[in-house]
């Protein structure tokens, strides 16, 4: 998808340091990180919003919350715990529209949420 930050991460034309990447997934630290971990889920496959998404993508968003959990519990953050999160639209807080997972962990977060 043209001009599409993600996109042009996963293809290779903006540098990024993966923390994981599979056929499905890559996973990157935020840029801008709200806690002390602060992780990117991000399917290869371009899907603007969670409005957007439709049966054929259930094995993506499925995988997408089990790479969260995988790097939650080898980054130690299993038994203390850890929030994931997929913003939608303005009033979800959705800046990048390419569908993605955020992995917060490391400090305790607030419920409900700002
Ligand atoms: P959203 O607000 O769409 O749920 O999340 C987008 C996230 O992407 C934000 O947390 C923001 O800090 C992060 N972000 C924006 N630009 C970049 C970038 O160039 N690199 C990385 N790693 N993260 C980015
Ligand atoms: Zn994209």
């Amino acid at each position: 998808m043209a001009n599409c930050l993600f996109c042009k991460i996963i293809d290779g034309e903006i540098p990024a340091t993966l923390v994981y990447e599979d056929d499905t997934v890559i996973a990157l630290n935020d840029i801008n990180p709200q806690a002390p971990t602060h992780i990117l889920i991000v399917p290869r496959q371009h899907i603007d919003t969670l409005n957007h998404l439709t049966e054929a993508d259930t094995f993506i968003v499925g995988h997408m919350v089990q790479v969260g959990q995988k790097l939650a519990n080898q980054l130690g953050h299993a038994a203390k715990g850890y929030r994931l999160v997929m913003n939608c639209n303005a009033d979800g807080g959705q800046t990048v529209f390419h569908i993605h997972l955020h992995l917060f962990a490391g400090r305790q977060f607030a419920w409900p949420p700002g």
